[in-house]
C-alpha cells in the first residue's frame, strides 16, 4: 500500500500547472488544514464526478442534459460559436451579445503536447453540423472563438476547413481580443467588438 500523502502528491500534480514541489506543498497544507475543510473538499470532488455531465449537443458541462443554453427556446440564432473550454461560453454569455448557441471543443489542436482533432469534439460539432441541415434549425454559421495564438488559429483553420464544402459561413472572431489573448480573461465590451468584427475564414 503506498503512502498517502505520496499518493495525494502523485493526484495533485496531474492537474494543470502544478509541478511536483506544487502538489507537495498543497498536500502538507491540506494534511495541516482543519479535518472539517479537507473532507469539504473531498465531497465537492465526489460531487462534481457524480453531478457534472457534458451536455449531449454543445459538449458544455452541466447539471442537465441537453444543457440549459441548448434547451433554451429564446436561442433561435442559427450561429454557431466554437470556444475551446467552458469558461469561454460563461465570458461570451456575460456580455449577452451572443444570441446562438455554443460548441465546446475541450482544448485546441497542439501537436506539440500530442493534442490531435480525435482529443477534442471536433466530431461531435460535425455530425450536430450535418444534422442540422434541411432542418428548420439549420446551422447556417460557425463563429471559430478559440484565443488569438498559435494553437487558438491552427484549431481555427483546421475547422474551416472541414466545415466550409457543408456551405456553412465560417467566420473568425476579429480584432479586440489581443494577439497571444485569453478569451475568457477579456473584458465583455472587447468580446463584443471581437463578435462583431468577425471575418470570413
Ligand atoms: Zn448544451
Amino acid at each position: 500500500m503506498a503512502d498517502p500523502i505520496q499518493q495525494l502528491v502523485q493526484h495533485l500534480s496531474r492537474l494543470p500547472g502544478i509541478g511536483e514541489k506544487t502538489a507537495a506543498r498543497l498536500a502538507f497544507h491540506l494534511v495541516r488544514s482543519p479535518e472539517s475543510q479537507v473532507r469539504d473538499l473531498a465531497q465537492a470532488l465526489v460531487e462534481v464526478v457524480e453531478k457534472i455531465r457534458l451536455c449531449s449537443v454543445c459538449m458544455n458541462i452541466t447539471e442537465q442534459v441537453p444543457c440549459q443554453r441548448c434547451s433554451d427556446p429564446q436561442r433561435i440564432d442559427p450561429t454557431i460559436c466554437v470556444v475551446s473550454s467552458p469558461s469561454d461560453v460563461v465570458a461570451i454569455d456575460r456580455g449577452g451579445h451572443f444570441q446562438g448557441r455554443y460548441h465546446v471543443l475541450h482544448g485546441v489542436l497542439s501537436p506539440l503536447d500530442g493534442v490531435g482533432p480525435e482529443d477534442l469534439r471536433i466530431d461531435e460539432l460535425m455530425q450536430r453540423l450535418s444534422a442540422s441541415a434541411d432542418t428548420d434549425e439549420q446551422v447556417t454559421e460557425v463563429i471559430i472563438a478559440t484565443s488569438a495564438n498559435v494553437e487558438g488559429e491552427a484549431t481555427a483553420m483546421y475547422l474551416a476547413r472541414l466545415i466550409k464544402p457543408m456551405n456553412i459561413r465560417v467566420s473568425r472572431i476579429a480584432s479586440g481580443i489581443p494577439v497571444g489573448g485569453e478569451l475568457e480573461y477579456s473584458d465583455q465590451a472587447t468580446i463584443a467588438r471581437a463578435l462583431q468584427g468577425r471575418l470570413p475564414l
